[in-house]
């Protein structure tokens, strides 16, 4: 199989929370959930660490092949929660998560998992399948009906501040949503499938940031983003999300939080 990928940081100078990592017939990517500056998260070490540490636990695990991947993530998460020591509190409501996205070869199968706000795309004999898991918006978008009429008037700052606290309370509960953080529960509530891998005529993991062509601007679908990267690669899928971005430094156009996002996209092909 031949893999390719691409990731670039949000804004230069700041550092990328994505990390993409592959294998022998596998593909990770990795998006660690941004927190507003200076917010406290009771961990020692940082987003971008939680990241790493959670990736290469997660890339051992599923190179081996023989285990569930779901069973891979939760032992991954158990082993990053044991690596943050006690000088960390796992307990803080702001502690470090992240949202994932895996694809691997096992023998004659094809087999992802997505958890959180990212992507998988599988382009199968009956078309492209699109593996998106959108519970955590979904949640913002009730909380943001829901907080209203406390958030007319605040500042941009306090907005994010205040519903940030918000999707913490619903993050990995049964009425919310499920992330990669300290619970390895969390695991098993992820977007799981598998596929004849001689059925696979190529597949590709997006975060949240690659993917916003689609899922926030609508200017795309995703057959046409999947032949985007099949023509010129992870990279130029990228810069044509910078492009959209730019055109819309206000956010007027396509409401946001933040004008560019860190943005990963990995292609596979067999
Ligand atoms: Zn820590």
């Amino acid at each position: 199989m031949q893999i390719s990928f691409a990731t670039a940081p949000g804004h230069p100078g700041r550092p990328n929370e994505d990390l993409v990592l592959a294998g022998p017939d596998t593909v990770l990517v990795l998006d660690g959930a941004g927190l507003p500056d200076g917010t406290a998260t009771g961990c020692a070490h940082g987003v971008p660490w939680f990241v790493r540490t959670l990736g290469t636990e997660l890339l051992h695990r599923a190179l081996d092949g023989t285990r569930p991947l779901a069973d891979c993530l939760a032992d991954a998460l158990a082993a990053t929660a044991r690596r943050h020591g006690p000088a960390c509190d796992l307990a803080h409501p702001m502690t470090p998560t992240a949202a994932v996205a895996l694809l691997r070869r096992t023998e004659d199968r094809a087999q992802w998992l997505v958890l959180a706000d990212s992507t998988v795309l599988v382009d199968l004999p009956d078309g492209l399948r699109a593996v998106s898991d959108h519970r955590v918006g979904e949640v913002t978008d009730r909380q943001l009906r829901d907080l209203a009429h406390r958030l007319d008037g605040l500042p941009a700052a306090d907005r994010r501040t205040l519903l940030a606290d918000a999707q913490r309370q619903a993050m990995n509960t049964p009425d919310g949503y499920w992330v990669a953080g300290p619970d390895p529960a969390a695991a098993h509530h992820a977007l799981t499938g598998t596929a004849p891998w001689p059925d696979l005529r190529s597949a590709a993991l997006l975060t949240d940031g690659a993917a916003r062509p689609v899922d926030d601007f609508a200017t795309t679908d995703w057959p046409a983003l999947l032949t985007l990267l099949q023509d010129t690669g992870p990279q130029s899928l990228i810069d044509h999300t910078r492009t959209l971005e730019h055109t819309d430094p206000h956010h007027t156009r396509w409401p946001r939080t933040k004008t560019h996002d860190d943005a990963t996209a990995a292609l596979l092909r067999p």
